[in-house]
């Protein structure tokens, strides 16, 4: 399967998707510092259920970051979000409130999803207290099968929800491992911004050397390319020839972004020059950060830029402090109608790829993090109480991750993480990639200190 099935959930207006989608995704923290920002407008998550995996997305979050772009502040329907994910997902999940009953808003979205070729659901939300009270039994009229009591509050029936969706999803097929170093990369970005021309460029002279991946999901393709540094797997290149700028490729195309950077090494963000800062480039950023893809950010349209522009100062660092995730975040300007910059994009992305895949010896390790304890000893915390390591080792590499032994993993404060990161990177050449921490608990003597 070419990335992970995907589940929508849609529905109108203060159904519950959001609390649905918190409580699916479960408080699953992957990363241990949290940046303001990376995960309060989340729309897409991992979910794993009965030893399956798919990803969830809640359609209506699509909305708030769809609207901060050039097509200005129309909040879409709920149709729109509907088909949108139509488009892309392989099951949906019809969200209703059980307390309103049917209305005219939730008949519309049925509507559209009538002509559904894949698994609808539909869910009745806000099933709880005593039973006259709740419209359950209007949901049986509306012709999508039987309905599903959920409390999305109190958790009451999700696991039988859960049960459901993974019993509809498609039959996974094992994507093939490749034993060799192909680097997978994903290249997105907001319709027109110049994904496609940027493509067509990487492929030119190597056109020989290009095979097509199909996928067994909808239509998902990728392009496997032979580059000097090494294979590359252009992952989802199918998903750059729909064309438009209407709000609804604007809803398709993030949609295609998110999934696509979940199953990357590196995540190429595409941005017009003129237009850099848009929530919805800097949101699949962030995701490609709690995914743990290293990220790389590409100005296009460079050409189109006048002198000031070009050396506007402010701008990089806006630029740096929108997409720097992972200090280090290479940034290249270039323009794909000139060829301009073109020939750094290839290198850039093999080296974030060896960065990422990079391992550290245990001893190596422990003498740095020794050395950055001693030069920065971590703030006393409640209770005078002070973190202590005793022990690190690099736990996986691929999203470098390292587990540290330490008296108490609540004595991580998140500041201090992101300088232990930090430090990590600088030493050890992890610039622009994501780094996990994971803190465990161990046994060793007192911690007082
Ligand atoms: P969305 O607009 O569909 O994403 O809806 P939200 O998740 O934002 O929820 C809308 C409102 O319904 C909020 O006030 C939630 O607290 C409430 N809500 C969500 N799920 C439940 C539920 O299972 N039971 C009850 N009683 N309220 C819920
Ligand atoms: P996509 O939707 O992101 O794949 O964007 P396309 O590659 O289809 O490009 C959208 C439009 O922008 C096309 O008309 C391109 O010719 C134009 N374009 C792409 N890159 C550049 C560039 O670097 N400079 C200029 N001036 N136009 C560009």
């Amino acid at each position: 399967m070419s990335g992970l099935p995907l589940v929508a959930l849609v529905g109108r207006p203060n159904v519950g998707k959001s609390t649905l989608f918190n409580r699916l995704i479960g408080e699953r923290r992957a990363i241990v510092s949290p940046q303001p920002g990376l995960t309060r407008d989340r729309l897409y998550g991992r979910v794993e259920w009965g030893g399956r995996a798919f990803g969830l997305i809640d359609t209506a979050g699509l909305d708030r970051v769809v609207r901060d772009g050039p097509e200005g502040d129309l909040p879409a329907n709920t149709q729109t979000q509907a088909r949108a994910a139509l488009a892309q997902a392989e099951l949906i999940c019809l969200v209703t409130d059980v307390r309103a009953g049917v209305t005219a808003a939730d008949l519309e979205v049925v509507e559209v999803l009538r002509r559904a070729r894949q698994p609808v659901l539909l869910v009745g939300n806000k099933h709880e207290g005593s039973g006259d009270r709740l419209l359950f039994h209007e949901l049986y009229g509306v012709g999508l099968g039987d309905p599903l009591p959920i409390s999305a509050i109190s958790g009451a029936g999700t696991g039988d929800l859960l049960d459901a969706i993974v019993e509809h999803l498609p039959a996974a097929v094992p994507v093939p491992e490749e034993a060799g170093e192909l680097v997978r990369c994903a290249i997105v970005g907001r319709p027109n911004v110049g994904k496609s021309s940027i493509l067509n460029a990487l492929l030119g002279e190597e056109r020989a050397l290009v095979s097509q991946v199909a996928g067994t999901t909808r239509d998902p393709v990728d392009t496997r390319l032979e580059t000097a540094e090494g294979p590359l797997l252009l992952v989802d290149t199918a998903g750059m020839r729909r064309p438009g700028v209407t709000k609804d490729a604007d809803f398709y195309s993030l949609v295609r972004a998110l999934r696509a950077v979940d199953r990357a090494d590196v995540a190429m963000v595409v941005v017009d020059a003129q237009a850099p800062l848009l929530a919805q480039d800097r949101h699949i950023a962030g995701q490609a950060r709690e995914a743990g893809a290293a990220t790389l950010v590409v100005l296009n349209k460079w050409d189109l830029l006048d002198q000031d522009e070009r050396s506007d100062r402010a701008l990089i660092r806006e630029l740096r402090s929108a997409y720097d995730f992972a200090p280090g975040t290479p940034f290249l300007y270039v323009s794909a109608k000139t060829g301009r910059g073109l020939q750094r994009i290839l290198p850039a992305i093999f080296e974030l790829a060896r960065s990422r895949a990079k391992r550290i010896s245990t001893p190596e390790l422990n003498a740095a993090l020794g050395e950055v304890l001693e030069r920065h000893p971590p703030p006393s915390g409640r209770g005078g109480r002070r973190l202590r390591l005793y022990y690190a080792t690099q736990a996986r590499s691929r999203v470098p991750t390292f587990a540290l032994f330490v008296n108490d993993p609540e004595l991580l404060h998140f500041s201090y993480a992101r300088h232990l990161e930090n430090e990590l990177r600088r030493r050890f050449g992890f610039a622009g990639v994501p780094i996990r921490l994971r803190p465990r608990k161990s046994g060793a003597s007192s911690d007082r200190s």
